[in-house]
């Protein structure tokens, strides 16, 4: 069986003709699976029985299985799933007042090695497909019971998604269109590790989402240490691959800065960071180093403090993200430790 959510519009419509003339049929089956969450087509009440059986042995609407889910007290829940090829993802639903934030994985492993992240301990893994990044998307909104609850989308789990461009931009269609998911392009964040090439093609190709780039470090010496990929796009390289990126009005880059104790969190990194993000429409956003098994900590809370009163001296708007989930392994940097990575 063909995964439905791998499918374009097209390809449905074109499938869809071969057993049923009637235009319509196309609209209702998306209604169905990406409105309404259905995920039986024997529930496609409105159509005919006999199409939804042809239709139930053609596609599947449940390419990944739930193998493990856990919940902290604060309501962030982590979904572990496993593939048919037997390859394991996270997905994290972390609730905010009357919506929540879905955090979902583009690979299932990571060769980008992050010193502070557990996804990249043991590089390896695949792509995904475009149909099993949607399909970690359509389960959320089965799981909440409506698609308005899962307002805003990150793509910040396991995997680097500038790396699996053609996965992420064939989902990104479905996820924007009104005929799938249809969520605004201001509620759908793509995160990067700074990966150039990637950065290049979204703003050519990709819709305007927006885009989250993981900096943490104010020089490249520090930055090779903590993310390789710096090696082959040092900052100012990544820095001019940003500041061409299309930014709408009112939007900014978003600028993740993992605070590490004595490694990137000193009153001249706070000066450095203003200089390499002159003239970027931006937000810091400072989020303490979860434990791992690389031995990193986070600054005390005072100490994060202290470091964004730096930045807001120095007129950089830089928030403080409270960690969510840490107690499951679900909050940045640890997806996946607990199955062993990849
Ligand atoms: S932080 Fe992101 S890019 Fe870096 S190793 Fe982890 S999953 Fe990969």
């Amino acid at each position: 069986m063909l995964n439905f959510f791998d499918l374009s519009f097209e390809e449905i419509a074109g499938r869809l003709s071969d057993l049923d003339t009637r235009p319509f049929r196309t609209d209702q089956v998306l209604r169905w699976v990406y409105t309404l969450g259905v995920d039986d087509f024997m529930e496609m009440t409105d159509m005919p029985r006999a199409l939804r059986e042809s239709l139930a042995v053609l596609w599947d609407l449940r390419p990944m299985r739930e193998v493990e889910r856990t919940q902290t007290v604060d309501g962030t829940v982590k979904f572990l799933h496993i593939l048919d090829d037997g390859e394991m993802i996270e997905s994290v639903l972390i609730p905010e007042e009357g919506h929540n934030t879905l955090c979902i994985s583009t690979q299932t492993g990571c060769t980008m090695s992050c010193a502070f992240c557990e996804t990249g301990r043991e590089p390896g893994g695949r792509d995904l497909t475009s149909g099993e990044i949607l399909a970690q998307i359509v389960y959320a909104v089965r799981y909440t019971g409506e698609r308005l609850k899962v307002r805003n989308l990150v793509f910040m789990g396991m995997g680097e998604p500038l790396l699996n461009m053609d996965s992420l931009l064939a989902a990104l269609e479905v996820i924007l269109s009104e005929r799938g998911l249809d969520f605004s392009p201001r509620r759908v964040t793509v995160s990067t590790c700074g990966w150039v090439p990637g950065i290049k093609r979204l703003a050519a190709e990709g819709p305007d989402v927006n885009l989250a780039v993981s900096l943490n470090a104010s020089d490249d010496v520090t930055r090779s240490t903590l993310m390789p990929v710096n090696r082959k796009y040092p900052i100012d390289s990544l820095m001019e691959a940003v500041k061409a990126f299309p930014v709408k009005a009112r939007r900014r880059i978003t600028f993740e800065y993992v605070l590490i104790e004595g490694v990137n969190d000193t009153r001249e990194d706070a000066r450095r960071l203003k200089n390499i993000l002159q003239g970027v429409p931006s937000k810091v956003n400072l989020i303490p180093c979860n434990r791992n098994y690389s031995g990193l900590k986070a600054p005390t809370q005072g100490h994060i403090r202290t470091f964004q009163e730096w930045l807001l001296e120095d007129g950089v708007l830089a928030t403080m993200r409270k960690s969510r989930g840490q107690e499951i392994g679900a909050a940045c940097g640890q997806l996946r430790a607990a199955v062993g990575g990849k």
